[in-house]
């Protein structure tokens, strides 16, 4: 039976990066809230995104150094193995204690009230959880997104893994096949491998990170075949089919439809809004062709009492653009601050090893926007840090504008990048020009002392 609405100044579904710092705000500043989460507290990141992945990362790259370990003079006597309980039970805890903290967050907050199931909205103003119905005055979206299956020949007969089931393994899968040789698939690519994994990528595209410079592909790709990671590129036909064990994936229709047989399945070939299931027509709220919230500027839904925040708005498909629009919403409703999801720049990580750090536009952007540019680029194998830690593959990319000066993007594909593109990034925050830029010192030895010598070797984009 429907129990009576019960009123509220705001109400905030999904417990990912974005809802629980604005329910926090909002009920600090007195508010009446309501926070609905229908899943594990903390989303994607802190269940089976960012955080378990990055705790698989390290135990695999613990592993690699200890594979390696002769190389830095350090003799390990007993056999090498992975015990994958204990690498499962590491990320597990690691976890737990992320998600019970935002769920305790939450519990704790002053004129908040939790609600745990799955939020549909019945009017305007009205969402529905369970039996009982809220009116919120303003309303936020924070519902994230799932992985993408898609629609693949075979897949109904065969069971296959997600970023989701793949935390769940505690064992080391014999032959592991990954579709999708983007961020998601090439960091569990690399992680297996190193667990002891046969892995096999299928890829449709010519290259591995497609929307990355040629470069970085093909560099990437470098370092995962010398890991012995099986890279099948331009698989254009992808098909699966049950087999008396496991399974086989065939990779391509025109050359005669080599088959792979593989044991696990893993599919990484995207992510959905989740926004088919909450009834958005009710509110008035419109959605492009992929399911993505439309939102202006600063991410007000078409229907004004509205807020769409982190990646159900499709402006940014990170942890740090959800919690990027947490601080627009929360500024512009206390400060008037006029803030838009416009103003940042793109930056991002991807996590193999070693990392790649991106930030502003890319060489293929740079190109296509008409802009006189200049490039500098130097080999990991020249910067003294990544020698003495026998870590040297990979380069130092950088573009400036020829007469603004300005810094417009880099990609550090090297170790330490994703801590050392951040001097790049407040630098293009701040507009200093790169002249400016080359002028600080820096601490040696560091991957970062390095980036005024890139822009040394600064000459005219080609
Ligand atoms: C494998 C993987 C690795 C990643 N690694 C990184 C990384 O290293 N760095 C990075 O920046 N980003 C990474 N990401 C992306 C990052 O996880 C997301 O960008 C981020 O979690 C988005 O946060 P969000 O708040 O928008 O949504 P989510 O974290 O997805 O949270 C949405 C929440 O809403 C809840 N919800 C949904 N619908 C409803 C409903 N109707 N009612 C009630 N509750 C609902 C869900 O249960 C969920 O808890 C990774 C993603 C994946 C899949």
């Amino acid at each position: 039976m429907t129990q009576p609405p019960a009123s509220f100044d705001a109400i905030v579904v999904g417990t990912g990066q974005a809802g629980p710092a604005l329910a926090a705000r909002l009920s600090g500043a007195g508010w009446k809230v309501a926070v609905i989460e229908k899943n594990k507290f903390g989303g994607t990141c802190v269940n089976n995104g960012c955080t378990p992945t990055k705790a698989m990362v390290a135990s695999a790259y613990a592993a690699h150094v200890a594979r390696r370990a002769a190389d830095y003079g350090v003799l390990l006597d007993a056999t090498q193995r992975i015990d994958m309980k204990r690498v499962k039970a590491r990320k597990d805890e690691i976890v737990r204690n992320s998600s019970g903290g935002v769920e305790q967050w939450m519990e704790g907050l002053k004129s908040a009230t939790v609600y745990r199931g799955h939020a549909r909205f019945v009017g305007r103003a009205e969402v529905q959880v369970g039996s009982q119905v809220l009116r919120g005055e303003k309303i936020f979206l924070d519902v994230g997104g799932r992985p993408l299956v898609p629609n693949m020949p075979g897949l109904d007969t065969v069971p296959y893994l997600t970023n989701v089931t793949m935390m769940d393994l505690d064992t080391v899968p014999s032959h592991l096949v990954v579709v999708g040789g983007s961020y998601v698939g090439l960091e569990f690519a690399q992680m297996f491998r190193r667990f002891g994994s046969r892995v096999t990528v299928a890829e449709m595209g010519p290259r591995v990170v497609a929307r990355e410079d040629e470069d970085i592909s093909l560099e990437i790709q470098d370092f995962l075949r010398a890991e012995g990671i099986e890279l099948r590129l331009d698989a254009k036909c992808i098909s699966v089919q049950k087999e008396s064990e496991g399974f086989s994936i065939g990779l391509d229709c025109e050359a005669g439809a080599p088959r792979e047989h593989g044991t696990h399945l893993l599919l990484a070939v995207g992510r959905v809004p989740n926004t088919d299931d909450l009834g958005l027509d009710a509110a008035g709220i419109t959605t492009d062709k992929r399911g993505y919230i439309e939102v202006d500027e600063a991410l007000r839904t078409s229907n004004p009492q509205v807020w769409a925040l982190g990646d159900c708005n499709g402006k940014g498909a990170f942890t740090h653009t959800a919690w990027n629009d947490y601080e627009i919403v929360a500024d512009n409703l206390f400060s008037n601050a006029g803030r838009k999801h416009t103003d940042r720049l793109p930056a991002y990580a991807l996590y193999t090893d070693p990392p790649l750090g991106r930030v502003g536009m890319s060489e293929v952007e740079i190109r296509n926007s008409g802009l006189k540019a200049l490039v500098g680029k130097r080999p990991m194998s020249r910067v003294a840090r990544a020698v003495e830690k026998g870590e040297t593959r990979g380069f130092l990319k950088i573009h400036v504008e020829e007469g603004s000066k300005r810094i417009l993007g880099a990609a550090l594909l090297g170790t330490g990048a994703d801590e050392s593109v951040h001097s790049l990034l407040d630098a293009m925050y701040s507009r200093i020009p790169y002249t400016e830029f080359q002028r600080h010192v820096r601490i040696h030895p560091t991957v970062s002392e390095l980036l005024p010598t890139v822009l040394e070797t600064l000459a005219p984009l080609a």
